[in-house]
Parts: structure tokens; C-alpha cells; sequence
């Protein structure tokens, strides 16, 4: 692992033109549990499983029940950026990293300092009104009771993309287009099986791809490095010589 680990500091030393792919697993190390994983939210019991309560139509006709799960299982205010954020952002810094796509809602990466963050399923950091579209804080929903509500009356609404809701289609173009003309695209704390992720990586036509996630993915013969560890721990490994 430490060669791998000696290879990867040297394409992160040598290239410019970096775009990081990440996953749940980026936001483990800060205390978010994956909700699609073994221990995630999948194995919780709630009167539905969380793909029901985490879709468009349970919001639509569940509003209090959704809020009610949402807020006591997907938003996690106490969580820090950890050194996978953190080692990110400072290569952004440096001109090195071009962007960063998330599947993530938890905003850690903007709130590591990072600027060019395509969130690919939204963030629990923007909610806004569904009739007059005013904008809400974080803090907003998580001091509401039951429902939160607008001034005008109206239901307020995370930017999060629900189950059968439709990604923002901007945001896919641009991480297209950023994967599309990457040298060197990192895959992290992501097993490639969530949609879209595996088909975005087709769009890779760069020098190194490497993949760093705890366990194997079905991409990982396509890979030229392949890390199965921790991912912040790699990262900031990769940086420090
Ligand atoms: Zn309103």
C-alpha cells in the first residue's frame, strides 16, 4: 500500500488539472453514517424504509413524518470537515484541483473552504420556500417544529434531490465537463453503484484514475491505482512529502 500511496503523491505533485469524485464514505470519517451501507440508515426501523421516506411523493403526502425523519436522521449540524475536506480544499488552493463532485448533502466540503463543489444530490445547506421561494438556513429547519414554514405560508423544502426527483441538470453538465477534461480524476468512499456515478466516469478520458475507497468496486480493474483504505488518511498522506 505504500507504493501505492508514494505513486499517488507523485501524480497529485506533478498535475494540475485534478477532479475529485466522491462518496458517502468522504463523510464517515466525520461522523455521518451512509445510509445505504450495512450499518447505514437502511438497517433502521421506521414505519418505512428510507428510500420511501426520502422520496418526492412521501414528501409530497408525509410532509411532518418526512421532517421528522429527516431532521432526526440525515442532518448531522455538530459534524466537522475531516482530512479528506481538508486536503481538498488546500489542493484547490494550490491550483491544483479543479473541482470537487459530491454525491453528498452535508455541505463539509464548502465548509472546508473548497469553491468549485458540484453536489450532484443537492445540499441540507439550502432550503427554500415552495411558493414564494424565499431561501432558509440550515439552522432554520433544524429550530422549526414539525413542518417548517415561510412567512407566506408556504412549505419550505431542502435542496436535497429526493427519490424520484430528477438531478439538477446544470450541475450534471458541469460535472461532465470536468470529469470529461481531467489529467488525473481521484474516485473516493464511493462502491460506483449509486446513479449516475458509474456513468459519469465514462466520460474520463485523462491520464490517471485512481480509486480509494475501504472496500473493492467492480471499476477497480479499470484503475491505475487502486487504494482500499481510509480515505482521508490517504489523502493527506499523498500530500505531506
Ligand atoms: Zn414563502
Amino acid at each position: 500500500m505504500k507504493s501505492e500511496i508514494n505513486e499517488l503523491a507523485k501524480i497529485l505533485k506533478n498535475s494540475d488539472n485534478i477532479v475529485f469524485f466522491g462518496g458517502a464514505g468522504v463523510s464517515t470519517e466525520s461522523g455521518i453514517p451512509d445510509f445505504r451501507s450495512a450499518d447505514g440508515l437502511y438497517n433502521l426501523s421506521y414505519s418505512h424504509p428510507p428510500e420511501i421516506m426520502l422520496s418526492r411523493s412521501f414528501f409530497d403526502t408525509h410532509t411532518e413524518e418526512f421532517y421528522q425523519f429527516y431532521k432526526e436522521k440525515m442532518l448531522h449540524p455538530d459534524a466537522k470537515p475531516n482530512k479528506a475536506h481538508i486536503v481538498l480544499a488546500e489542493l484547490e488552493k494550490q491550483s491544483k484541483l479543479k473541482a470537487i463532485i459530491t454525491q453528498n448533502v452535508d455541505g463539509l466540503h464548502t465548509a472546508a473552504g473548497s469553491a468549485n463543489v458540484l453536489e450532484l444530490h443537492g445540499s441540507i445547506m439550502r432550503n427554500n420556500c415552495m411558493s414564494c421561494d424565499k431561501q432558509y438556513s440550515l439552522d432554520e429547519i433544524i429550530q422549526s417544529h414539525g413542518v417548517p414554514l415561510c412567512g407566506c405560508g408556504g412549505i419550505i423544502k431542502p435542496d436535497v434531490v429526493l427519490y424520484e426527483e430528477s438531478l439538477d441538470q446544470r450541475v450534471m453538465t458541469e460535472a461532465i465537463e470536468a470529469i470529461n477534461t481531467a489529467e488525473v480524476l481521484i474516485i473516493g468512499g464511493t462502491s460506483l453503484n449509486v446513479y449516475p456515478a458509474a456513468g459519469m466516469i465514462n466520460y474520463f478520458r485523462g491520464e490517471n484514475l485512481i480509486l480509494i475507497n475501504k472496500s473493492k468496486t467492480a471499476y477497480d480493474k479499470y484503475a491505475d491505482i487502486v487504494i482500499n483504505e481510509n480515505i482521508g488518511a490517504t489523502l493527506f498522506e499523498a500530500t505531506q512529502s
